[in-house]
């Protein structure tokens, strides 16, 4: 028998979290983000599911052409744009969407001899100060990239830096509606957080990803309460049995110390396989689907769970890192981290199948 642990990839569930994310944006198209393998589902695998999308976003030229080599016609946007000059030609062949948030892209896309017009996303930095032009230098942008025969079709974006927390988007969006004001181009404007909060966001197109793959973007509302549900369920089985002795422990650095006698389920799952190292004793696992926790310290291969109380579970039950019965923000929350990096963190070494 080969290693039991398995990323199970469900498809109904990311057709399901794309017509949530349909009704949420009420007529506004939907530009579903891929980038990260899918945020680490598989790419090809999670375009088919989400072929009923009206664009996929993706980081590399590479994840275009997967996507076009598919059969994938619709539009494609390229969320950092080109990195240089040379990639241009390919990006022309591939017809793919640029974003372009620097002037130095601007100047690529003015020296370079398209065949055709490339459509283009322009992004306005609206108090993320990570990507795009500032409100004082945007429409002097506009007027060169509309300027250029290079441009076709022109769409404003922007993004919101504190969509799933408190601060909301407010402040952002009144910037952003100051710099759009009378610009007759569409917009692009939400991630998942701001579509499923705030309505004043949609615009003509949005931008969902976690979302997709059946992830609360917030802490305080989970993906239950918002009709969605986990793409991918990383499973394994118990591989070894131990009983510690009150005073005995387990794992490296003798983490977890038994004051009672503890059975402790070993499981085929450590760090190597993207499990975070950083999930302290108490982080929740479901084994023969009950909830328990897990002890002492994950290591490369594998981590250990606390069996008090699952008195049936021995050699060969089946455990659950994440997934159906157990949301992955969970986990990721008693990591220290959010949903994202974990299911983006799933290591090669782990075979990945649908069901
Ligand atoms: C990744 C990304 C998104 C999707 O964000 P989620 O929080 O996963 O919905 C949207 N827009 C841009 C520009 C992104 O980089």
């Amino acid at each position: 028998m080969s290693r039991p642990l398995i990323a199970r990839i469900h498809p109904a569930a990311l057709q399901n979290n794309l017509a949530v994310a349909r009704r949420h944006a009420r007529g506004a198209r939907i530009m579903a983000v891929v980038k990260a393998n899918g945020y680490g589902h598989g790419l090809r695998r999670v375009a088919q599911a989400l072929w009923n999308a009206d664009g996929f976003a993706v980081l590399s030229l590479e994840e275009a052409v997967s996507l076009r080599d598919l059969g994938w016609d619709k539009p494609i946007l390229l969320l950092e744009g080109m990195f240089d000059v040379t990639e241009l030609a390919e990006c022309m062949a591939q017809r793919v969407t640029l974003v372009v948030h620097h002037a130095e892209q601007i100047a690529m896309l003015e020296r370079a001899r398209p065949a055709s017009p490339l459509p283009v996303f322009l992004k306005l930095n609206s108090g993320m100060n990570r990507l795009g032009f500032r409100p004082r230098d945007f429409h002097a942008a506009l007027a060169r990239i509309t300027a250029s025969p290079n441009v076709g079709e022109v769409t404003l974006m922007s993004h919101f830096a504190t969509a799933d927390e408190a601060a909301g988007v407010s402040g952002q969006l009144e910037i952003i509606q100051a710099v759009f004001a009378n610009l007759h181009h569409p917009v692009s404007l939400a991630n998942s957080a701001a579509l499923l909060r705030y309505r004043t966001t949609r615009r003509d197109w949005v931008r969902p990803g976690i979302m997709l793959y059946g992830a609360s973007p917030f802490v305080e509302e989970d993906a239950h309460a918002l009709d969605l549900q986990p793409a991918m369920t990383l499973s394994s089985r118990i591989i070894a049995v131990q009983t510690l002795a009150p005073g005995e422990a387990v794992g490296y650095g003798a983490g977890f110390i038994a004051d009672r006698p503890v059975r402790v389920g070993v499981v085929a799952c450590g760090y190597a396989d993207g499990y975070p190292r950083h999930a302290g004793t108490g982080t929740p696992v479901l084994v023969n689907g009950q909830r328990t926790h897990t002890l002492g310290r994950v290591s490369m291969d594998m981590l250990c769970a606390d069996l008090t109380g699952i008195p049936g579970a021995g050699v060969g039950a089946p455990v659950v890192l994440w997934g159906a019965g157990l949301p992955v923000e969970e986990v990721a929350a008693a990591a220290g981290t959010i949903s994202y990096e974990l299911l983006c963190a799933v290591a090669q070494r782990v075979p990945m199948s649908e069901a």
